[in-house]
């Protein structure tokens, strides 16, 4: 039996509808809407086509949402002086510096940078301060898609407590704060990466499988215990024709819709885990606008004063 597809897009649809009074609320007591300052450095692609999704749907909400672009030679101290600026403003109650920084700006940079960010308005939660605080189960903003995923599974009615959850990735903003949270709500996590041995066997032990590694449809079927959940947090843009031919089958719509634009967007998981697994979500519609919708909902929070100290 094909698995249950698990509607990203609908339950963030939902989150962003709940969110519309506390915002109506928030522009009544402050005397402005809630805001965000998105800060852009350069021109990535995929920064480009991420950021612009959050402005929109900010919008939407009537959160401010106010794009803050630096060139692609901007330094460090340009971010810094950047950052320190929004930290004093009265009309933004988050900051998110949209990740990749340019390299050029050298390895720490981005830590650098989120740390930053005053700990209230880091709305990505991406600083030393909020990370330590999640670690330690404190009240402070966590990542949002980590968070996107606890709160999809609970929306669909997942159980968490007491599942034997596996996490392939582990990276800082998605995998390692991921594991913490599944942990802080009783799963028994294991983190697995591109050194893990045996890789398929570990994640087939999995009733709860979470795939974070950014390579288009490497978890096929026999990572996957039957019934498992499979969430799928990877977004791979594929433009090889005979790469999309040889996942998709002639007359599927993914395939037609690759016919069509000559790219089409895949996840981390092969389309043939969805005869294995219970419960899935799609790539795109999954991951992608609970992370959005969580962003907000963490910018509605450090309007309300949630983590000012
Ligand atoms: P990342 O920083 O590149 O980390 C990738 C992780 O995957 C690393 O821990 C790496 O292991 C592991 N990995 C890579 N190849 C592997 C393999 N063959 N077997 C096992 N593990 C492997 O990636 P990220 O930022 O976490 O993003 C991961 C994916 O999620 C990307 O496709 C990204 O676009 C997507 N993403 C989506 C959203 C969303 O909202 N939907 C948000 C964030 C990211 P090592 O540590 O050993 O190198």
């Amino acid at each position: 039996m094909p698995a249950r597809l698990l509607d990203g897009a609908a339950l963030a649809k939902a989150i962003v509808d709940e969110l519309r009074p506390r915002v109506a609320s928030l522009t009544a007591t402050l005397g402005r809407p809630p805001g965000i300052a998105v800060v852009l450095v350069g021109h990535d692609a995929g920064s480009e086509v991420y950021v612009r999704n959050k402005l929109r749907v900010a919008a939407d909400l009537g959160v401010r949402a106010d794009l803050e672009r630096l060139p692609a030679a901007a330094t460090i101290a340009d971010t810094l002086g950047l950052v320190e600026r929004l930290n004093r403003s009265r009309l933004h109650d988050g900051i998110l510096v949209q990740s990749p920084l340019p390299p050029a700006m050298g390895p720490g940079a981005e830590q650098q940078v989120f740390d930053a960010i005053d700990p209230a308005k880091d709305v990505d939660g991406f600083s030393a301060e909020n990370v330590g605080r999640l670690v330690q189960r404190r009240s402070g903003p966590v990542a949002c898609t980590p968070q996107g995923i606890v709160e999809l599974l609970d929306r669909s009615g997942i159980r968490i407590a007491g599942a034997r959850a596996v996490v392939i990735g582990r990276s800082d903003i998605v995998g390692k704060p991921l594991a913490l949270l599944l942990l802080h709500r009783d799963a028994t996590v294991t983190i697995c990466h591109s050194k893990t041995r045996d890789l398929a066997s570990v994640a087939s032990s999995a009733d709860l499988l979470v795939v974070a590694i950014g390579r288009p449809a490497f978890v096929t079927r026999e990572f996957v215990r039957p019934g498992a959940t499979v969430i799928d947090v990877g977004m791979n843009t594929l433009t090889d024709p005979a790469v999309v031919r040889s996942l998709y089958a002639e007359g599927a719509a993914r395939r037609e819709a690759f016919e069509r634009k000559g790219s089409v967007l895949v996840g981390d998981v092969h389309p043939e885990v969805a005869e294995a697994a219970g419960a899935l979500t799609p790539v795109p519609g999954g991951v992608g606008p609970m992370t959005i919708a969580m962003l907000l909902a963490n910018t509605v929070r450090a309007a309300e004063g949630e983590w000012r100290r």
